[in-house]
């Protein structure tokens, strides 16, 4: 039975990029070697970092003065390196759900956080809208797109500092106005690679403002200067990134990422508000994320939703179980997803309300 890869993260990645890196596993660039067994620093590697980091750059349109990094540690780990590095006295944070939450709890180890809007009253089933962001702050930190909750900034806000956002669920499916950020960061295994890399995106005049000293490792401008070859890199996740960037190209970019991504959204979304039994969580159209579509069955349904995901699983849908904290379902469309996943989960869902009303 085909399956259809909903998952949340790790994710769906196009099939190609799949085929190629298992590929390079078994015989790298035609060496007899596996990619698994030779130095980060051979000319071949070289190569691979190189053209990642120039795909990267021509697709998000990164401007002159910038760095791309692919370093380890997740975007967990950026929680804490991006305060360490931007952070000297205050910096407010916009809480839209668990990984923001996360971030807040980081920053406030290296100093002062102001929370300027959140949406934890409701679950975070919207996007706060209307809040200020202090002129007195180092930066101003947002999640573009929330994963757990299914909610999405695909818009800049307007700040009038400078800004720092965590893109690990909705890179590359949208266009992004690099210039406006000093620091953009994910973890790949949502939209670009397997896990074990993680993308960062700073500007490099804004580093070293900073009073603190700054472990090694830690510090953007170790890897700015290296490369990101100061130390071992997670090689294999990189050569896929390089991959599925060179995809993302021959695909149209992220015009057509963003189409795509609309496509799918739209017919799920339009399903789901359409439908005698589900019904999406969050209400406002203008907030719902194009990556993680999350719904619930209406409460005169409710006790239906074991024998939703039984009968979808039985037609060959994966990973559409809700988050725990939010319940009822969650289809995550990352760039890779085919629309006839999609369709095949509309069909699903209609089969599925036929046989209960
Ligand atoms: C998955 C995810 C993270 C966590 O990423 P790790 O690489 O596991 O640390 C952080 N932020 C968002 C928005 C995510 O979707």
């Amino acid at each position: 039975m085909k399956k259809h890869n909903f998952n949340a993260g790790p994710s769906i990645l196009p099939r190609e990029v799949i085929e190629q890196t298992a590929q390079a596993i078994l015989d790298f660039n035609g060496s007899g070697l596996s990619i698994l067994e030779i130095s980060h620093r051979h000319k071949d590697f070289q190569a691979v970092i190189d053209e990642a980091e120039a795909l990267f750059k021509e697709i998000l349109g990164v401007p002159e003065g910038y760095s791309v990094l692919f370093l380890g540690g997740g975007a967990s780990l950026e929680f804490c390196m991006a305060p360490m590095n931007f952070l000297n006295k205050r910096a407010a944070y916009l809480n839209t759900g668990v990984w923001s939450k996360k971030a807040i709890k980081e920053a406030k180890q290296f100093g002062e956080v102001i929370e300027v809007a959140s949406s934890a009253d409701t679950t975070f089933n919207y996007i706060p809208k209307g809040f200020t962001i202090p002129k007195d702050v180092d930066y101003f930190h947002y999640t573009s797109n929330n994963t757990i909750y299914g909610t999405e900034i695909r818009e800049t806000p307007d700040s009038p500092v400078p800004i720092i956002c965590d893109m690990s669920s909705d890179i590359f499916s949208h266009p992004v106005e690099v210039e406006k950020y000093i620091c953009i960061y994910g973890g790949a295994q949502k939209n670009l690679a397997p896990a074990g890399v993680t993308f960062v995106v700073v500007r490099n005049d804004a580093l070293g403002k900073v009073e603190r000293t700054i472990p090694t490792m830690l510090d953007y401008r170790t890897h700015v200067e290296g490369g990101s070859m100061f130390n071992t890199p997670p090689v294999l996740p990189i050569y896929s990134a390089m991959l599925t960037l060179r995809w993302i190209k021959k695909c149209g970019g992220i015009a057509e990422m963003e189409r795509r991504a609309k496509e799918r959204a739209d017919l799920l979304y339009k399903a789901i508000d359409e439908s005698p039994i589900f019904r999406p969580t969050i209400a406002d159209p203008r907030d719902r994320s194009r990556m993680n579509i999350c719904f619930v069955m209406k409460d005169e349904y409710k006790e239906l939703e074991p024998d939703f995901l039984k009968f979808a699983t039985e037609r060959g849908m994966v990973g559409v179980k809700g988050h725990r904290s939010v319940g009822g379902f969650r289809a995550s469309c990352y760039n890779a997803l085919p629309l006839e996943s999609v369709q095949a989960l509309v069909d699903c869902m209609k089969e599925f309300e036929k046989t209960k009303i």
